[in-house]
């Protein structure tokens, strides 16, 4: 999901509506904005579908009145697949010292229980979402003001959360100890911005200002400016590194350094440990492409756009029925023929997760006539689910969890494959030494299988590690 939240501009929700429109990539299936206007209250408008067919028409906009507005482009996860409009955040809660509203970005890995819990103790839940959890636990808390009340929350919540919230005067930002989510604060005029990316900062003019620390809650307010707390217990950071090969933006920086630049690098790394003799790079676009563009420099082998995308369709994994995805590829993509033919190519893509994409693109690339293909994958083979924001299919259905490499060739069909190695992937993210085995600079679990944070929910329900 994207985050994003806006204090101390005049109609803080038309930003708010920008910075989502640049946040689309990471959740396409709905969209959320709640503003406070000091003499019209809060006000919500959620909506499903892009943010540019939603939050542009005046109609809607014109509802959102105020100098504090938050919002949230939704991609399920926890929760139902055929989301309700019920599960699309902001959620809002009213507790005895005013109204707040919150945006959750990640997955909570305890929701289960705590929800069991709090429905026992009297909670009426209005949503299947996991983040619902955080408001009911804000209403039984005891303290006396809503950021001290949201510090208790987000002790009792296990897994991945950055969080944006609003009360009537305050903006404030939470990213849970390990960091696992993304979450910045920009600076636009005499206000303030909270963001997932960088990206969505650039978009409404605001500069960039710093990341908010794992384990860090911001509570801003125009006359205080930004309060720095720290609620829980230090430990050392696991951003997500699939965020770093796919799910970012190219043009975001994460931990001080270029997305785009960790993704060329990552090309440059496969094409020094996968090295193979061809005729032709190509990215499967766009999230190959950086990596592409590194292996062609690496290796001095042409580099060629021999699959066009149309620019008009969404990421198709986020489709979330396998029916839709599977229509998707060729909605999607198409080859280029003419460069295609006679050719061994080389496809570099971001990721092989089930593997029917792969294998579409594979018969499309053979049907125009290339002489070979040959796979060069920007991460390690995804093993194990997610549980912490990124819908992962069952382990059942990754492929890399039911086959050994050489399967996996077999499988798609063609002449190689190969996927960067954990080690390279690290250095590409800047890490000299690549991965630390002892103590990992990253969350990894997809490709490792070693969760930092226990999938309690899921060991529940049978997962085994
Ligand atoms: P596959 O070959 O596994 O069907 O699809 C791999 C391609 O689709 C990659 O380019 C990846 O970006 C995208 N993809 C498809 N399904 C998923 C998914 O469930 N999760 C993720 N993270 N990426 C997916
Ligand atoms: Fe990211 Fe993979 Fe960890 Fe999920 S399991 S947070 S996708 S690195
Ligand atoms: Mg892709």
């Amino acid at each position: 999901c994207g985050i994003f939240g806006v204090l101390g501009v005049q109609d803080a929700a038309n930003f708010v509506a920008l910075g989502l429109h640049a946040l689309q990539h990471r959740g396409q299936e709905a969209g959320g904005i709640v503003s406070h206007d000091s003499e019209q209250g809060f006000n919500s408008a959620r909506r499903f579908g892009y943010v540019r067919d939603n939050f542009t028409s005046t109609d809607i906009m014109q509802t959102l009145p105020g100098p504090l507005a938050i919002g949230h482009v939704r991609y399920s996860t926890a929760g139902s697949k055929t989301a309700a409009i019920r599960d699309v955040q902001p959620f809002f809660g009213e507790f005895s010292m005013g109204g707040a509203a919150i945006a959750h970005n990640g997955n909570i890995t305890n929701a289960n229980a705590l929800r069991r819990e709090l429905i026992e103790r009297g909670s009426i839940f209005q949503s299947s979402s996991d983040s619902e959890c955080i408001i009911h636990l804000m209403a039984r808390s005891l303290q006396r003001d809503i950021p001290a009340r949201m510090e208790d929350a987000l002790r009792r919540v296990e897994g991945a959360f950055s969080v944006v919230a609003m009360t009537r005067t305050k903006l404030i930002g939470v990213r849970d100890a390990l960091g696992v989510r993304p979450l910045v604060l920009g600076r636009i005029g005499d206000g303030w911005v909270l963001s997932s990316e960088t990206c969505a900062l650039d978009i409404i003019g605001a500069e960039f200002v710093r990341e908010i620390e794992p384990g860090e809650m911001v509570v801003i307010s125009q006359e205080t400016g930004v309060e720095s707390r720290r609620p829980f217990r230090q430990r050392k950071s696991r951003f997500c590194i699939f965020e770093q090969v796919y799910f970012s933006r190219p043009d975001s920086i994460l931990g001080g350094r270029s997305v785009y630049e960790t993704r060329r690098q990552i090309g440059v790394e496969l094409a020094r440990e996968a090295p193979v003799e061809a005729d032709l790079v190509c990215p499967v676009p766009d999230s190959g492409t950086p990596a592409a563009i590194g292996f062609a420099h690496e290796s001095g082998i042409p580099y060629g756009m021999g699959i066009i995308r149309n620019q008009y369709m969404g990421r198709t994994f986020i489709e979330p029925t396998e029916q839709i995805r599977n229509m998707g590829v060729r909605l999607k993509l198409n080859v280029n023929r003419a460069l295609i033919r006679g050719k061994r190519v080389i496809l570099v893509d971001d990721s092989v997760v089930r593997g029917t994409t792969s294998r579409k693109i594979k018969e499309m690339i053979l049907d125009a006539g290339a002489a070979e293909v040959h796979f060069r994958i920007a991460s390690p083979p995804t093993a194990w689910p997610c549980f912490y924001g990124v819908d992962t299919p069952q382990r059942e259905k990754l492929l890399a969890a039911n086959m050994s490499e050489e399967e996996m060739r077999e499988f798609l069909g063609v002449d190689s494959l190969k996927f960067i190695s954990l080690d390279g992937l690290y250095r590409a993210a800047g890490e000299a030494q690549g991965r630390d085995n002892a103590c990992p600079q990253f969350c990894d679990a997809c490709f490792s299988g070693e969760y930092p944070v226990e999938p309690a929910d899921m060991i529940e329900k049978g997962f085994k590690l």
